[in-house]
């Protein structure tokens, strides 16, 4: 299928998109098109302006300022994928952004717009959940910061505004020699996983575990934090059994099922990845003193 009509507009700074944003009806930014384009094609959506902010390239960077990383919206998933500094401060992000698509989809797709296309099985809203992200938006108001658990409202749906633009992603890197764990579970390389599980482990003496993060992706609408599986981690010396047990309890949550997979198979692909992937990052995690 082709396209709806539409009025096509390419700012040449952040501000001049901004004002776009605040003066036109019923439109959609185009960031990489990786999944604006099949939903304009299928008529999932029906903007009457496209703003492109391909090219602002001021959306479009990694810097570090202490223990915060900040990743501007229109960075490709491929600049991410290879960016050193990434892969020193939060690994986790390095492991899940290749699963995302295939390579040809990471050179043009970008953070904000899997942010904003926030399909549930998505890696980088989950990952983004893991780490207690915080994404910045914009409009010709000014700039707001939302939680990442408050900016995935629902299904498919950012809390942001319709004049609003993601400008960034702000984290918090976890301390130097923690364990990270990604898992998922996807029909073919390069599909959206049908369940993933993102794990982050702090250890300290005596093997104890200091702090832990679980995140589930695919299972319901939208990214879904396990605060109950942490506070069974936290505290407790690590090992198969307690790990066996918190995987336990990725099963005994909510999950929707659909022509990909039933519930009760989500469910059973949330201990099992979440099991590995707690292993996995206990393996990988250096005892603080
Ligand atoms: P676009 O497609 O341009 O936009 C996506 C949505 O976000 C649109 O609604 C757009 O209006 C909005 N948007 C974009 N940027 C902003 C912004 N800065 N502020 C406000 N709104 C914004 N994704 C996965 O997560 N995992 C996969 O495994 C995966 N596999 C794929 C396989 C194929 C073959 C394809 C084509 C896509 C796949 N995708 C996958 C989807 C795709 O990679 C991402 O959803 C995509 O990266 C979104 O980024 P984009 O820059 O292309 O956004």
């Amino acid at each position: 299928m082709k396209p709806p009509p539409f009025k096509y507009h390419k700012p040449d700074s952040l501000e001049e998109g901004l004002a776009l944003m605040g003066e036109l009806e019923n439109a959609k930014i185009l960031a990489g098109g990786q999944s604006l384009m099949p939903m304009l094609n299928m008529r999932f959506v029906l903007p009457d302006h496209l703003v492109d902010l391909n090219g602002l390239e001021e959306l479009s960077y990694i810097r570090q300022d202490g223990a915060t990383i900040e990743i501007g919206a229109m960075t490709r998933q491929r600049d991410i994928e290879f960016a050193e500094m990434i892969a020193d401060q939060c690994p986790l992000i390095s492991e899940a952004i290749r699963h995302v698509g295939h390579r040809q989809t990471r050179n043009r797709g970008t953070l904000g717009g899997s942010l904003c296309h926030l399909d549930p099985a998505a890696e980088l809203p989950l990952v983004a959940c893991t780490l207690d992200a915080e994404i910045i938006v914009a409009s010709v108001r000014g700039n707001r910061v939302i939680p990442m658990v408050d900016f995935a409202a629902s299904y498919m749906t950012p809390a942001i505004e319709p004049d609003e633009v993601v400008a960034a992603l702000r984290i918090r890197s976890w301390s130097e020699g923690h364990g990270f764990g990604f898992e998922e579970f996807a029909r073919r390389q390069g599909d959206f996983a049908i369940v993933a599980v993102a794990v982050l482990l702090e250890i300290g003496a005596g093997d104890v575990i200091r702090r832990a993060a679980v995140a589930i992706g695919g299972i319901g609408a939208t990214p879904l934090r396990m605060a109950g599986v942490e506070e069974k981690l936290v505290g407790e010396r690590t090992g198969p059994e307690l790990f066996q047990e918190a995987a336990q309890l990725c099963a005994e949550i909510e999950a929707i099922g659909d022509v990909h997979s039933s519930a009760d198979y989500r469910r059973h692909l949330a201990k099992v990845l979440a099991g590995r992937a707690l292993s996995k990052a206990h393996r990988r995690a250096t005892p603080l003193p």
